[in-house]
């Protein structure tokens, strides 16, 4: 799930980049947050009453192509006090495209999301970062936003196991814990997730809360 010498990786890189790569917050105040990958979708109105009901802050990192199907989605992830931000236009590997082609896809990614608070945050797709786009991310002001938890609830576990593998056993103060829209697991895993770690007196934040400072 996690490494030791990839942890010691992403803390190389978000302290080398100056803050501008970011995988995990501060370890000094116990906050978390939950970000969540690859909508919009039929299932975010219920994602966004989900959040709202428990009173949760989240991260949304969305598909600009998606936003294009769901008008009026941007408001509504902004209204429930939500961070939103780019995930790619076509949820294309960053590195797979050209400097040109990546510049492009950012362009109609900021177009599908209009302005929004932290509008150059940004998270590439499948997590892959290559030295070319990541020299073009940050030379275009971007903050490319990375997570330091995988909850791996793409693999269609039960939510009580989605759950579990963000107990507090395994979460520390300053995660970033990576999730994803459209999957009735991960939905039904949320309270569980919430009750737990503001059981273990975690803070629930946005992403630019928790390394705001
Ligand atoms: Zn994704």
């Amino acid at each position: 799930m996690r490494s030791r010498a990839k942890e010691l990786i992403d803390r190389f890189l978000q302290r080398a980049s100056g803050g501008r790569i970011l995988y995990r917050g501060p370890a000094d105040v116990r906050r978390v947050a939950l970000t969540f990958d690859d909508g919009p979708d039929k299932l975010t109105p219920r994602y966004l009453d989900e959040l709202g009901r428990l009173g949760v802050p989240a991260t949304f990192f969305v598909v600009g192509r998606d936003v294009e199907l769901h008008p009026g989605s941007i408001s509504e992830y902004l209204r429930g006090g939500h961070q939103v931000a780019g995930h790619g236009y076509m949820h294309r590997r960053f590195p797979r495209l050209t400097p040109g082609a990546l510049r492009d896809q950012l362009a109609k990614t900021a177009r599908a999301l209009g302005p929004v608070p932290h509008e150059r945050w940004v998270r590439p797709p499948h997590g892959a970062l290559g030295p070319i786009d990541t020299a073009v991310l940050l030379a275009e002001g971007h903050t490319v936003a990375m997570w330091s938890l995988d909850s791996q609830d793409y693999d269609r576990a039960a939510p009580e196991v989605i759950a579990a593998r963000c107990g507090p056993d395994r979460v520390r103060a300053g995660e970033v814990i990576l999730f994803h829209e459209g999957q009735e697991e991960t939905l039904a895993a949320l309270p569980l997730v919430v009750e737990q770690l503001r059981g273990a007196g975690y803070e629930l934040v946005t992403m630019a809360d928790l390394f705001a400072r």
